[in-house]
């Protein structure tokens, strides 16, 4: 049985609040359901336009309290240089090793931003190297590990999703997880077109949610891709209705 230090699922993303953004309604599910969750961000955001690499540590970590997350770490990748490289394969599979999550969450693979269609390779590729035994990590990393499933959340991605998972529970603690950047989002006077108000967030974040929702025939939800083919044992229990 896993130990206490290890985590079913790990959402890994470049930047602090991608997770929140993207599929923190999904980790909340999954705590509720009882599972260990964990985010990894690999960056610390000190390239950002607001709030110093501090505050944002500040916020991330109350963000991840909100969230239910068992584990939370960043990495030292620099922002807005997040690279394919095998030093920061190597960085990421040594959090995989030590944590051994089932189920890994990675950005989806393409977009606007290059850290984050980046991290969906770097973090695929370091899912493999986890896994090899000839990778000569540090032992107190544990032993070999390859996740069994990877995920691409894909709400900022124009795709159509593999599945969604209902967060209709969840959302205004989604929401307060996102607002937790307050450096990022508060209601601020400078940078008007750049940063949006709090309503805003609230407004765009239900609406996307609903979005993906309405597509599966519940409230509110975030989209997934695997890249996988689903497989079907029982066709009596297939979810959502065709018409
Ligand atoms: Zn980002």
């Amino acid at each position: 049985m896993a130990d206490s230090n290890t985590i079913d699922i790990l959402a890994i993303a470049a930047h602090r609040d991608d997770v929140e953004q993207t599929c923190g309604g999904t980790l909340l599910r999954m705590k509720a359901l009882g599972l260990r969750t964990g985010i990894l961000d690999l960056t610390r955001g000190e390239a950002g336009t607001r709030g110093s690499a501090d505050e944002r540590a500040a916020e991330a970590a109350e963000a991840g309290r909100i969230l239910r997350v068992d584990v939370r770490e960043a990495l030292d990748i620099p922002d807005g240089r997040v690279e394919n490289t095998y030093d920061n394969r190597i960085k990421i599979a040594q959090v995989l090793r030590r944590l051994r999550p089932r189920v890994v969450i990675l950005p989806y693979w393409t977009g606007r931003h290059p850290d984050h269609y980046t991290t969906a390779t770097l973090g695929y590729e370091a899912c493999f190297a986890a896994g090899l035994s000839k990778l000569d990590l540090p032992a107190e990393c544990g032993a070999p590990h390859r996740p069994y499933k990877i995920l691409y959340a894909s709400l900022y991605a124009d795709v159509r999703p593999t599945f969604v998972v209902d967060i209709t529970p969840h959302i205004e603690t989604r929401l307060q997880a996102l607002l937790a950047y307050r450096s990022q989002y508060g209601e601020q006077t400078s940078g008007a077109g750049l940063f949006v108000p709090e309503e805003d967030i609230r407004e765009r974040m239900f609406s996307t949610a609903r979005h993906y929702g309405l597509l599966a025939g519940v409230r509110y939800a975030e989209p997934f891709v695997q890249r996988e083919v689903s497989l079907v044992n029982d066709l009596m229990q297939l979810p959502v209705q065709s018409l």
